[in-house]
């Protein structure tokens, strides 16, 4: 880390309490008008759960990334393990629109996918802090039908399927 991440990283440690139960890092500084935790950065009011991305899970600072809180700690929580990041909420609805797509379009019997399904599909394969094994595992845990491999590796990859892409 270098020297000005880890004179951040340190503001932010004073400014947080474990909650030993959840593992929720619960921010006591200051927050926004919206209940958002936010810290200056460089002159910059920026939301902690950004900062902490940037600090943790080596996100860019200055992107609008679209970071979510998966813990019940609310907006409260700046825990890296605790947040995770769509691509883009562009991204993840033209994913999602796709999925639902490919699954209308299936002949084999399998469920059609659900919008929160796919947005929970979306959210566990773009999750930094999981493994191709944890993937799986979470995958199988949270769907009872089996996916099929080939949908979620084209919401992963973002991959187009051109024989259901409308013409342009
Ligand atoms: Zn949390």
């Amino acid at each position: 880390m270098s020297q000005k991440k880890d004179t951040i990283a340190r503001r932010l440690e004073l400014r947080k309490s474990i909650d030993e139960d959840t593992g929720c890092w619960i921010w006591n500084g200051a927050w926004n008008s919206d209940g958002e935790p936010v810290m200056r950065v460089d002159g910059k009011i920026r939301l902690v759960k950004h900062v902490s991305a940037w600090l943790f899970l080596a996100r860019p600072l200055g992107s609008p990334d679209c970071v979510m809180h998966r813990c019940n700690g609310g907006k409260l929580c700046i825990s890296p393990d605790h947040l995770f990041r769509l691509q883009s909420p562009k991204t993840a609805a033209r994913l999602a629109a796709k999925l639902k797509m490919h699954a209308r379009g299936e002949r084999n019997g399998r469920a059609k996918l659900t919008e929160a399904q796919v947005l929970k599909i979306i959210a566990i394969v773009h999750d930094p802090m999981l493994t191709e094994i944890d993937v799986a595992e979470k995958l199988a845990r949270e769907f009872r039908k089996p996916l099929s491999p080939r949908v979620v590796a084209d919401i992963r990859d973002g991959r187009t399927w051109t024989h259901l892409e409308a013409p342009k």
